[in-house]
C-alpha cells in the first residue's frame, strides 16, 4: 500500500502479551536463556566466541548422545537444519525414502526434490508410526540411498518407536538415515550413536525452550564423507556443509556472520539440559506430560495416539463432540493467555495439539492447562468431567 505521508511510522513500544506456551512450539523460554540473550555482542571470530562455539558443540553432543565431531548449530530455524541435512546428503539422482504419516514427511519430500533427488514413499496413516515391515518392503522395492523419518511428529503427536530397527534395515541396504528430532531433542529419549542414526537435526524452540534461530544438527563421519565427496556442490550456498566446515571445523574462518545472540541463548539452554541431566529431563517430560494425559483421559477426552507411541512433548487430544476446535483455542488464548493449537492436514479439526516441552513441562503449567481447558470445554458444551480430570492430574503431579 503506498504511504501517503513522509512522517515516520508511529509504532509503539513492544509489549507482547504474557502467554503460557503449551502449543507445538515455541515453548516458554527459561529466564536464564532470556538473560543470556541480553549479554553484549562480540565478533563471530572473537577468541571468546570461539570458546562459546566449542562449548555449544560439546553441549550439543551431550544432548544428542553422540560423539560426532560434526555437531553444530545451523543459523536459522529448524527448517534450516532440516534443509542442511537433506540438501547436503541427497545428490541429484539419489533416491530418498520419506514417510507419509505427517506434515513434516511432506516437507522432507519437497526438500529432497529441490536437491535433485527422486522421492519414494513409505506409507502409514497420519496418527500412526511407520511399521518396520513396511520400511523393509519399501527398501526391497526402491533401494533408496537416503531414508528420512520423523522421530517426533509434531503434526500428529506420534513418537516413532523401533528406531534401531529402522536404522538396521537402512544400513543393510547401505543407505543413510536422517532423523527429524525437532520435537524430541532434549525432551524425549534419543540416542543418536547407540541407535545408529547417521544424521539428526532439531530446532531450539521445542524441548530446549530457546528462541528459534540456531538449530542443532549432527552428522557421523560416514555421512560427512558422502557430503564431502559430492560430485556437484549442494544447491544452497548458505547451507553447504563443506563450506560451513571452514567456520565450525578446525579452521574457524568466516563463512557468514553467526547469529551471536542465538548461539548465546542455545548455550544457556543446553547448560540447563546438562545441569538437569539428559535422562532426568526425559523423565520429567514423561511425568509432567503423563499427568496431563491422565487428566484429559479422566475428564473423558481421548488421546489420538495409543500409549505405545504417545509423544510426551506433543499431546494430540481428540476434539470432543459439541465443540469447535478453533473456538476452544481462541477462548484459552483470550481468557487464560494460554496457547495450544489445532490439528493440521488429515487431522485438521480433529485434534488439539498440546505441547509439554522444556521449560513449559512444569507442574504449574500442566495444572493451569487442565483447569483452563476443563473450564472452556464445559462452558462451550462438551460432556467432560472436569473434577475427575483435575484430581487425576494433581494425583500424578504429587
Ligand atoms: N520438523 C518438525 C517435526 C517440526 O515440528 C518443525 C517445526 O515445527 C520443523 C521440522 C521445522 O522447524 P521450524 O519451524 O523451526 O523451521
Amino acid at each position: 500500500m503506498p504511504r501517503d505521508s513522509d512522517d515516520p511510522p508511529a509504532v509503539g513500544e513492544l509489549t507482547p502479551p504474557d502467554r503460557t506456551l503449551m502449543g507445538p512450539g515455541p515453548s516458554d523460554v527459561h529466564p536464564r536463556v532470556l538473560r543470556a540473550m541480553s549479554t553484549p555482542l562480540v565478533g563471530h571470530l572473537d577468541p571468546s566466541f570461539i570458546d562459546v562455539m566449542n562449548e555449544v558443540q560439546e553441549l550439543l553432543r551431550y544432548t544428542f548422545r553422540t560423539d560426532n565431531q560434526w555437531t553444530i548449530p545451523v543459523s536459522g530455524t529448524g527448517s534450516a537444519s532440516m534443509e542442511a541435512a537433506i540438501g547436503n546428503l541427497v545428490e541429484p539422482g539419489d533416491t530418498m525414502l520419506v514417510p507419509t504419516n505427517g506434515y513434516f514427511g511432506g516437507r522432507m519430500e519437497s526438500m529432497a526434490e529441490r536437491a535433485g533427488g527422486d522421492v519414494v514413499h513409505v506409507d502409514a496413516p497420519w496418527g500412526e508410526p511407520l511399521d518396520p515391515a513396511d520400511v523393509e518392503a519399501a527398501f526391497a522395492e526402491h533401494q533408496p540411498d537416503v531414508f528420512g523419518f520423523v522421530h517426533a511428529e509434531t503434526s500428529t503427536g506420534v513418537r516413532q518407536p523401533d528406531v534401531p530397527e529402522l536404522t538396521r534395515i537402512a544400513h543393510e541396504h547401505d543407505a543413510y538415515v536422517i532423523a527429524d528430532c525437532v520435537t524430541s531433542l532434549g525432551g524425549v529419549e534419543l540416542r543418536v550413536d547407540e541407535w545408529d542414526v547417521d544424521v539428526a537435526y532439531s530446532g531450539p524452540q521445542k524441548c530446549l525452550s530457546c528462541p528459534p534461530g540456531a538449530s542443532p544438527l549432527t552428522l557421523n563421519d560416514r555421512a560427512m564423507e558422502k557430503v564431502l565427496s559430492r560430485e556437484e556442490p549442494a544447491r544452497s550456498w548458505y547451507l553447504d556443509l563443506s563450506l560451513l566446515e571452514g567456520y565450525w571445523g578446525d579452521e574457524r574462518a568466516y563463512h557468514h556472520t553467526a547469529p551471536i545472540t542465538n548461539v548465546y541463548a542455545l548455550r544457556e539452554a543446553l547448560r540447563l539440559v546438562a545441569e538437569e541431566g539428559i535422562e532426568a529431563r526425559w523423565e520429567r517430560h514423561l511425568e509432567t506430560a503423563g499427568a496431563l494425559k491422565a487428566g484429559v483421559e479422566a475428564m473423558g477426552l481421548e488421546m489420538n495416539a495409543p500409549d505405545e507411541y504417545w509423544l510426551p512433548s506433543l499431546n494430540a487430544v481428540r476434539v470432543p463432540d459439541g465443540v469447535e476446535d478453533g473456538d476452544v483455542i481462541d477462548a484459552l488464548l483470550d481468557g487464560y493467555d494460554l496457547e495450544i493449537a489445532g490439528g493440521l492436514g488429515d487431522l485438521s479439526g480433529e485434534i488439539f495439539r498440546i505441547g509439554c516441552m522444556g521449560h513449559s513441562a512444569r507442574p504449574g503449567n500442566v495444572a493451569l492447562l487442565m483447569s483452563a481447558l476443563g473450564d472452556v470445554l464445559e462452558r462451550q458444551g462438551a460432556d467432560v468431567d472436569v473434577d475427575a480430570g483435575l484430581s487425576a492430574t494433581s494425583e500424578r503431579l504429587g
